[in-house]
């Protein structure tokens, strides 16, 4: 891991920092690259204009690791309204959900049981929730809730990491049970004897895992999304699919707001079926430091907001 990434992913969870940063200007204005603003009416209304652009999206509120039942309780009861809410305007726009957001760290039931209502919540208005996937901690027991969820509900999907050496054997396991995956690299900082080794094997990782998952995305068993902003990447899954005779709308790409935009617009025009994760809420430090973490030359687009006039 490189020496600028390995510093972001340790600002990310540094306490002192997340309090003391998101006070500055700049700082803030520098996110809003990332997202359309903190109130889940900014989040809603970017759908809504990317709607009309013929772009579906994903909504999710920034948080992790409620302290209390009841901050669990609350962010559920938010994400139902959100539910509502983008079921009314008639927005093809899902959900993605972090169970230590709902209470995974206090007890696991009771952040599946707040996954459930919103899964049940999201079947009867016709709408989809993706499991993130957090530290390599959460894994097994976010697995296992996922496995309980898709039981009862079809309308679920997990976040699963290729950087994880254990996910080839997951990806196999949740390719042969009909399921929803959402394939990425991976974000967190973890050991390196959990992982499959550098950057370019995480990238190979990443292209044996979506070779693997695209029979049963044929086969219409598995939603398959390829969560990521290499090219090359998806470049690589097209041709493979071509090659294979899978054709581009049987997986989906998904990205996140702002980062590759004029390219999600160009793949939706080429045929790709593309959807866009769009980020709210206030608690948004350790994923900004994420996001940072993954391309650290964004460090100078914050410092460049320096010198800047904020947004107003
Ligand atoms: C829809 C979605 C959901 C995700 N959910 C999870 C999750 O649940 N758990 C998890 O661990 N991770 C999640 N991630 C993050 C993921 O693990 C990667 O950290 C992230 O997508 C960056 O990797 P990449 O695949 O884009 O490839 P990279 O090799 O990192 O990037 C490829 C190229 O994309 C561009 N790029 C990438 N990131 C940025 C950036 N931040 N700013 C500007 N340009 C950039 C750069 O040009 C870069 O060269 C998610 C990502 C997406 C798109």
């Amino acid at each position: 891991m490189g020496m600028a990434r390995a510093a972001l992913l340790w600002a990310s969870r540094n306490e002192g920092l997340r309090r003391r940063l998101p006070r500055y200007r700049f700082v803030r204005a520098a996110v809003r690259r990332f997202m359309p603003g903190e109130a889940v009416e900014d989040a809603v209304g970017a759908a809504g204009s990317f709607a009309r652009r013929g772009l579906p999206t994903t909504v999710t509120e920034l948080g992790e690791n409620v302290l209390s039942p009841l901050d669990a309780e609350e962010v559920t009861q938010r994400y139902l309204r959100v539910i509502d809410r983008v079921s009314e305007l008639g927005l093809d726009t899902e959900l993605s959900v972090k169970p230590s957001h709902l209470g995974f760290d206090l007890d696991r039931p009771l952040a599946e049981s707040n996954l459930a209502r919103l899964a049940a919540r999201a079947e009867e208005r016709s709408n989809w929730i993706w499991v993130d996937m957090e530290a390599s901690s959460y894994v097994e027991g976010t697995l296992a809730i996922y496995r309980n969820l898709r039981g009862r509900f079809r309308n679920v999907g997990v976040c699963l990491q290729a950087y994880l050496r254990r996910t080839r054997g997951d990806v196999d396991e949740l390719v042969r049970s009909d399921a929803g995956i959402r394939l990425v690299k991976g974000a967190y900082r973890e050991s390196k004897d959990l992982l499959v080794g550098g950057k370019r094997d995480v990238d190979e990782a990443f292209f044996d895992l979506a070779l693997r998952a695209l029979p049963a995305a044929k086969a219409g068993s598995l939603r398959l999304a390829v969560a990521t902003h290499d090219l090359g990447l998806i470049e690589r899954i097209e041709r493979w699919g071509t090659e294979t005779g899978v054709d581009r709308s049987a997986y989906e790409i998904q990205m996140l707001y702002g980062i590759r935009q004029p390219d999600q617009f160009r793949l939706l025009e080429a045929g790709y079926r593309v959807r866009t994760l769009i980020a709210y809420g206030t608690h948004w430090y350790p994923w900004y430091m994420r996001r940072l973490a993954e391309r650290p030359a964004n460090v100078f687009f914050v410092v460049r907001n320096l010198f800047q006039r904020a947004p107003a």
